[in-house]
């Protein structure tokens, strides 16, 4: 997959379908232009997250945030 962000964007941790955990893990590349993940998945259980799911995860993850947010660096 390809995530792309701009510079700074805030991206909500979100939940694993697998495991519950919100610990996800970013790989691709970071420069001051952009951020461009070729994956995303999941710390704990190491599940990759598709594009369409995990959109959806993040739009979900705006409009609820039930728990205090930290900001991933
Ligand atoms: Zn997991």
């Amino acid at each position: 997959m390809e995530w792309s962000a701009k510079p700074g964007e805030y991206i909500p941790p979100v939940r694993c379908p697998q495991c519950g955990e919100c610990q996800n893990r970013f790989s691709g590349r970071v420069s001051p232009e952009d951020q461009t993940f070729e994956k995303i998945d999941c710390m704990v259980c190491g599940r990759v997250f598709n594009p369409e799911e995990y959109r959806g995860l993040v739009s979900d993850a705006l409009a609820n945030p039930a728990s205090p947010i930290h900001h991933l660096d």
